[in-house]
């Protein structure tokens, strides 16, 4: 039998429909709305929805799988904040996510392959990271990681990875993921 092969599911921008806003501060100098303590911002992101159709058909599907697991690997800056983030963001997922379990999310404030480097095993490329942001797959994909770009209509596509697209059928998204894991 093959290796497992691991799924992880990016939020702000995949999961969830990125917010320039929240980032940005409204005058020069000020705080950004995410930085500023009990704003809360992470609980109540709007969800994209397809993706999150997509994600709940794979991670109902490969629950307890030897093949497959499904998990979510989002990442906060350090800081006071490091609390609140990591509570709102798993308050999200359960509030997203039907059967969710804490099992299945990673909330981490280093690079994330260094994350799963670090803390769980060699970053191989049965790890798929799914993900909007071009540093974070290309740190993935140089440390030996299989990446899948996520393109959200802020983002553009790209000729280095296989891309899913937030604006697609779910089924088109479970499709090509499962495609890939097929390949790898
Ligand atoms: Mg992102």
């Amino acid at each position: 039998m093959s290796e497992k092969k691991n799924l992880w599911f990016d939020m702000d921008g995949v999961m969830t429909i990125y917010d320039y806003d929240l980032y940005v501060p409204k005058k020069a100098g000020e705080t950004p709305r995410f930085l500023q303590p009990r704003s809360h911002v992470f609980a109540s992101l709007a969800e994209n929805e397809a993706l999150m159709k997509a994600f709940d058909l794979l991670y109902k599907k490969y629950r307890g799988s030897e093949e497959v697991s499904v998990n979510v690997l989002t990442s906060i800056p350090v800081g006071l904040l490091q609390a609140e983030h990591t509570l709102d963001k798993y308050q999200w997922c359960l509030d997203h996510i039907p059967d969710f379990s804490a099992e299945d999310f990673y909330c981490v404030s280093v690079p994330k392959h260094d994350a799963v480097i670090d803390f769980l095993w060699p970053l191989t490329k049965n790890e798929i990271l799914v993900d909007d942001y071009p540093r974070n797959l290309a740190n993935w994909t140089k440390r030996g990681g299989t990446a899948v770009k996520c393109v959200n209509g802020i983002n553009s596509y790209s000729d280095l990875y296989p891309c899913i697209d937030t604006r697609w059928e779910a089924e088109k998204i479970v499709e090509t993921l499962e495609a890939l894991l097929k390949t790898i």
